[in-house]
Protein backbone atom coordinates (compact mmCIF):
# COMPACT_ATOMS: atom_id res chain seq x y z
CA UNK A 1 0.00 0.00 0.00
CA UNK A 2 1.55 3.22 -0.99
CA UNK A 3 -1.24 5.07 1.20
CA UNK A 4 -0.31 6.12 4.59
CA UNK A 5 -2.26 7.70 7.44
CA UNK A 6 -1.58 11.12 7.80
CA UNK A 7 0.10 12.15 11.55
CA UNK A 8 -2.30 14.22 13.95
CA UNK A 9 -0.84 17.70 13.29
CA UNK A 10 -1.14 20.50 16.49
CA UNK A 11 -3.24 22.71 16.78
CA UNK A 12 -3.47 26.15 16.96
CA UNK A 13 -4.99 29.17 18.99
CA UNK A 14 -7.90 31.40 17.69
CA UNK A 15 -5.40 34.89 18.00
CA UNK A 16 -2.82 32.85 16.06
CA UNK A 17 -5.45 32.29 13.16
CA UNK A 18 -6.69 36.18 13.41
CA UNK A 19 -3.29 37.50 13.50
CA UNK A 20 -2.14 35.56 9.93
CA UNK A 21 -5.63 36.55 8.48
CA UNK A 22 -4.61 40.02 9.09
CA UNK A 23 -1.33 39.44 7.59
CA UNK A 24 -3.44 37.98 3.99
CA UNK A 25 -5.54 40.92 4.02
CA UNK A 26 -2.45 43.33 4.47
CA UNK A 27 -0.75 40.92 1.99
CA UNK A 28 -3.25 40.92 -0.71
CA UNK A 29 -4.32 44.85 -0.56
CA UNK A 30 -0.79 45.29 -1.44
CA UNK A 31 -0.45 42.89 -3.91
CA UNK A 32 -3.91 43.28 -5.65
CA UNK A 33 -2.92 47.43 -5.09
CA UNK A 34 0.30 47.45 -6.64
CA UNK A 35 -1.44 45.39 -9.91
CA UNK A 36 -0.67 42.32 -8.47
CA UNK A 37 -2.36 39.09 -10.39
CA UNK A 38 -3.83 35.81 -9.91
CA UNK A 39 -3.11 32.90 -12.42
CA UNK A 40 -6.57 31.20 -13.02
CA UNK A 41 -6.84 27.81 -13.05
CA UNK A 42 -5.68 25.33 -15.88
CA UNK A 43 -3.81 22.50 -16.61
CA UNK A 44 -3.61 19.26 -18.77
CA UNK A 45 -5.97 16.44 -16.85
CA UNK A 46 -3.35 14.62 -15.80
CA UNK A 47 -0.45 16.11 -15.21
CA UNK A 48 -0.11 16.12 -11.46
CA UNK A 49 4.08 16.23 -11.56
CA UNK A 50 4.10 18.56 -14.69
CA UNK A 51 4.80 21.83 -14.71
CA UNK A 52 1.97 24.00 -15.96
CA UNK A 53 2.13 24.05 -20.02
CA UNK A 54 3.73 26.67 -21.81
CA UNK A 55 0.32 27.80 -23.00
CA UNK A 56 -1.52 29.00 -20.15
CA UNK A 57 -0.64 32.53 -20.98
CA UNK A 58 -0.62 35.16 -19.44
CA UNK A 59 -2.20 35.82 -15.92
CA UNK A 60 -5.70 37.12 -15.57
CA UNK A 61 -6.24 40.42 -13.53
CA UNK A 62 -7.82 39.84 -10.44
CA UNK A 63 -10.07 42.59 -9.27
CA UNK A 64 -11.26 41.46 -5.70
CA UNK A 65 -12.84 43.04 -2.90
CA UNK A 66 -10.01 43.15 -0.46
CA UNK A 67 -11.19 42.62 2.81
CA UNK A 68 -10.76 45.68 5.03
CA UNK A 69 -11.47 44.40 8.52
CA UNK A 70 -10.56 41.63 10.61
CA UNK A 71 -12.80 38.66 10.84
CA UNK A 72 -15.30 38.86 13.62
CA UNK A 73 -15.70 35.04 15.20
CA UNK A 74 -12.37 32.87 14.29
CA UNK A 75 -12.96 28.76 14.73
CA UNK A 76 -9.88 26.88 13.43
CA UNK A 77 -10.91 23.36 12.58
CA UNK A 78 -9.00 21.42 14.33
CA UNK A 79 -7.08 19.25 11.33
CA UNK A 80 -6.60 16.12 13.69
CA UNK A 81 -10.18 15.62 13.63
CA UNK A 82 -10.84 14.15 10.38
CA UNK A 83 -7.26 12.57 8.91
CA UNK A 84 -7.89 10.99 5.73
CA UNK A 85 -5.41 8.52 3.65
CA UNK A 86 -2.94 10.42 2.00
CA UNK A 87 -3.24 9.93 -2.02
CA UNK A 88 -0.90 10.05 -4.42
CA UNK A 89 -2.99 11.76 -7.18
CA UNK A 90 -5.92 13.59 -6.77
CA UNK A 91 -9.37 12.49 -8.52
CA UNK A 92 -9.47 13.57 -12.08
CA UNK A 93 -13.22 11.63 -12.94
CA UNK A 94 -16.60 11.57 -11.09
CA UNK A 95 -16.78 8.24 -10.26
CA UNK A 96 -13.34 8.17 -8.99
CA UNK A 97 -14.77 9.58 -5.52
CA UNK A 98 -18.62 8.22 -6.21
CA UNK A 99 -18.50 4.91 -7.04
CA UNK A 100 -22.11 4.87 -6.74
CA UNK A 101 -22.94 7.84 -8.78
CA UNK A 102 -25.11 7.63 -11.78
CA UNK A 103 -23.20 6.47 -14.72
CA UNK A 104 -24.30 9.79 -16.44
CA UNK A 105 -23.15 12.07 -13.66
CA UNK A 106 -21.17 14.82 -14.43
CA UNK A 107 -19.31 17.40 -12.21
CA UNK A 108 -19.59 21.40 -12.51
CA UNK A 109 -16.49 22.90 -10.46
CA UNK A 110 -16.35 26.51 -10.15
CA UNK A 111 -13.29 28.20 -9.38
CA UNK A 112 -11.70 31.06 -7.79
CA UNK A 113 -14.61 32.98 -6.42
CA UNK A 114 -16.61 34.08 -4.77
CA UNK A 115 -16.92 37.03 -7.17
CA UNK A 116 -19.98 39.96 -6.00
CA UNK A 117 -20.22 40.47 -9.76
CA UNK A 118 -20.35 36.76 -11.20
CA UNK A 119 -21.12 34.60 -8.32
CA UNK A 120 -24.91 35.35 -7.97
CA UNK A 121 -25.40 35.40 -11.79
CA UNK A 122 -23.91 31.91 -11.72
CA UNK A 123 -26.13 31.03 -8.57
CA UNK A 124 -29.15 32.13 -10.48
CA UNK A 125 -28.28 30.05 -13.19
CA UNK A 126 -27.75 26.81 -11.07
CA UNK A 127 -31.32 27.68 -9.66
CA UNK A 128 -32.70 28.21 -12.66
CA UNK A 129 -31.72 24.72 -13.99
CA UNK A 130 -30.96 22.99 -10.84
CA UNK A 131 -28.00 21.93 -10.87
CA UNK A 132 -25.62 21.87 -7.95
CA UNK A 133 -21.72 22.09 -8.30
CA UNK A 134 -18.76 22.47 -6.78
CA UNK A 135 -17.33 25.52 -5.58
CA UNK A 136 -13.94 26.19 -5.45
CA UNK A 137 -13.20 29.15 -3.47
CA UNK A 138 -10.19 31.31 -2.70
CA UNK A 139 -10.17 32.33 1.00
CA UNK A 140 -9.10 35.95 0.41
CA UNK A 141 -12.46 36.22 -1.83
CA UNK A 142 -14.89 34.23 0.86
CA UNK A 143 -13.25 36.34 4.04
CA UNK A 144 -14.54 39.38 1.64
CA UNK A 145 -18.50 37.52 0.96
CA UNK A 146 -19.03 35.27 3.62
CA UNK A 147 -22.61 35.86 2.27
CA UNK A 148 -21.88 34.91 -0.53
CA UNK A 149 -20.40 31.77 0.81
CA UNK A 150 -23.29 30.97 2.62
CA UNK A 151 -25.56 31.37 -0.54
CA UNK A 152 -23.43 28.75 -2.51
CA UNK A 153 -23.90 26.61 0.74
CA UNK A 154 -27.30 27.39 1.29
CA UNK A 155 -28.24 26.47 -2.56
CA UNK A 156 -27.28 22.99 -1.88
CA UNK A 157 -23.70 23.97 -3.43
CA UNK A 158 -20.47 22.51 -2.30
CA UNK A 159 -17.36 24.08 -0.95
CA UNK A 160 -14.08 23.41 -1.59
CA UNK A 161 -10.80 24.70 -0.50
CA UNK A 162 -8.63 26.63 -2.99
CA UNK A 163 -6.11 28.06 -0.83
CA UNK A 164 -5.77 31.52 0.62
CA UNK A 165 -4.55 33.80 -2.16
CA UNK A 166 -4.00 31.32 -5.24
CA UNK A 167 -0.03 31.16 -5.16
CA UNK A 168 1.46 29.26 -8.30
CA UNK A 169 3.24 27.78 -8.79
CA UNK A 170 1.78 25.97 -5.42
CA UNK A 171 3.69 22.59 -5.25
CA UNK A 172 6.98 24.88 -4.70
CA UNK A 173 6.06 26.93 -1.72
CA UNK A 174 7.24 25.18 1.53
CA UNK A 175 5.44 23.14 3.72
CA UNK A 176 4.43 25.45 6.02
CA UNK A 177 3.33 27.83 3.41
CA UNK A 178 0.97 25.09 1.38
CA UNK A 179 0.08 24.16 5.28
CA UNK A 180 -0.88 28.15 6.12
CA UNK A 181 -2.56 28.06 2.97
CA UNK A 182 -4.77 25.70 3.44
CA UNK A 183 -5.37 25.58 7.59
CA UNK A 184 -6.59 29.44 6.84
CA UNK A 185 -8.83 29.05 4.41
CA UNK A 186 -10.35 26.14 6.16
CA UNK A 187 -10.84 28.25 9.01
CA UNK A 188 -12.75 31.10 6.80
CA UNK A 189 -15.06 28.71 5.45
CA UNK A 190 -16.08 27.50 8.26
CA UNK A 191 -16.37 30.75 9.66
CA UNK A 192 -18.76 31.67 7.08
CA UNK A 193 -20.39 28.98 6.02
CA UNK A 194 -20.19 26.69 9.63
CA UNK A 195 -18.85 23.60 8.38
CA UNK A 196 -14.82 22.45 6.71
CA UNK A 197 -14.66 21.80 3.22
CA UNK A 198 -13.93 18.14 2.86
CA UNK A 199 -12.66 19.32 -1.03
CA UNK A 200 -9.53 20.97 -1.87
CA UNK A 201 -8.10 21.56 -5.86
CA UNK A 202 -5.50 22.87 -5.83
CA UNK A 203 -4.57 26.37 -7.90
CA UNK A 204 -3.70 25.47 -11.51
CA UNK A 205 -3.82 21.59 -10.47
CA UNK A 206 -0.30 21.72 -9.29
CA UNK A 207 0.17 18.73 -6.66
CA UNK A 208 3.10 16.94 -5.12
CA UNK A 209 3.58 15.11 -1.99
CA UNK A 210 3.61 17.45 0.36
CA UNK A 211 0.07 19.55 -0.68
CA UNK A 212 -1.15 15.62 -0.84
CA UNK A 213 0.02 15.13 2.75
CA UNK A 214 -1.05 18.87 4.00
CA UNK A 215 -4.53 18.45 2.00
CA UNK A 216 -5.08 14.55 4.19
CA UNK A 217 -3.95 16.45 7.03
CA UNK A 218 -7.10 18.45 7.51
CA UNK A 219 -9.50 15.76 6.15
CA UNK A 220 -9.72 16.57 2.70
CA UNK A 221 -9.93 15.14 -0.92
CA UNK A 222 -7.71 16.10 -3.88
CA UNK A 223 -10.15 16.85 -6.80
CA UNK A 224 -8.72 17.78 -10.05
CA UNK A 225 -10.76 17.75 -13.63
CA UNK A 226 -10.96 16.37 -16.62
CA UNK A 227 -12.86 19.04 -19.18
CA UNK A 228 -11.09 22.36 -19.36
CA UNK A 229 -12.46 25.08 -21.43
CA UNK A 230 -9.70 27.29 -20.72
CA UNK A 231 -12.53 29.49 -19.66
CA UNK A 232 -10.29 32.08 -17.63
CA UNK A 233 -8.47 32.86 -21.00
CA UNK A 234 -11.89 34.30 -22.45
CA UNK A 235 -11.34 32.33 -25.50
CA UNK A 236 -14.92 33.24 -26.39
CA UNK A 237 -18.23 32.07 -25.33
CA UNK A 238 -18.50 29.93 -27.88
CA UNK A 239 -15.34 28.10 -27.45
CA UNK A 240 -16.47 27.83 -23.85
CA UNK A 241 -19.21 25.99 -25.19
CA UNK A 242 -18.25 23.80 -27.28
CA UNK A 243 -15.54 22.39 -24.91
CA UNK A 244 -18.21 21.90 -21.98
CA UNK A 245 -21.06 20.15 -24.26
CA UNK A 246 -18.22 17.53 -24.96
CA UNK A 247 -18.07 16.37 -21.87
CA UNK A 248 -18.71 12.40 -21.63
CA UNK A 249 -20.98 10.84 -18.49
CA UNK A 250 -18.44 10.67 -15.29
CA UNK A 251 -16.21 14.27 -16.65
CA UNK A 252 -15.37 16.69 -14.05
CA UNK A 253 -15.79 20.14 -15.73
CA UNK A 254 -13.52 23.06 -15.00
CA UNK A 255 -14.73 26.39 -15.43
CA UNK A 256 -14.45 29.79 -13.26
CA UNK A 257 -16.75 32.49 -11.71
CA UNK A 258 -14.14 34.98 -9.87
CA UNK A 259 -10.01 36.36 -10.78
CA UNK A 260 -11.28 38.29 -13.58
CA UNK A 261 -14.20 38.90 -16.46
CA UNK A 262 -16.00 35.63 -16.15
CA UNK A 263 -18.81 37.35 -18.56
CA UNK A 264 -18.35 34.45 -21.04
CA UNK A 265 -18.09 32.04 -18.50
CA UNK A 266 -21.60 33.08 -17.37
CA UNK A 267 -22.96 33.41 -21.02
CA UNK A 268 -21.52 29.55 -21.82
CA UNK A 269 -23.53 28.33 -18.85
CA UNK A 270 -26.63 29.77 -20.28
CA UNK A 271 -26.80 27.70 -22.90
CA UNK A 272 -24.67 24.71 -21.82
CA UNK A 273 -26.46 24.15 -18.36
CA UNK A 274 -29.82 23.42 -19.83
CA UNK A 275 -28.19 21.46 -22.83
CA UNK A 276 -26.19 19.12 -21.27
CA UNK A 277 -29.56 18.24 -18.83
CA UNK A 278 -31.30 17.83 -22.20
CA UNK A 279 -28.49 15.48 -23.30
CA UNK A 280 -29.74 13.48 -20.17
CA UNK A 281 -26.36 14.07 -17.98
CA UNK A 282 -26.72 14.44 -14.22
CA UNK A 283 -24.97 17.20 -12.26
CA UNK A 284 -23.62 15.87 -8.63
CA UNK A 285 -21.80 17.54 -6.56
CA UNK A 286 -18.68 16.00 -5.44
ZN1 LIG B 1 -7.97 28.58 -9.37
Amino acid sequence: MEEQRAAHPTGRSDDVTRRRLIAWTAAAAAAFGAGGTLTACSSSPGSASAPPPPSEGPSDSFSPTAPTEPPGVLGLPDPSASPVAVRSKPVFKVHDLLPNAPSNAVALTIDDGPSRRYTPEVLQLLRKYDVRATFSVVGIEAHADKDLIRQIAADGHTLANHTMTHPQPFSRRSEAQIQQQIADTQSVVVDAAGAEPKLFRSPGGDWSPAVFAAVAKYGMTPIDWDVDPRDWSRPGTRKISEKLLAAKPGDILLCHDGGGDRSQTVEALRTVLPALKAKGYSFVTL
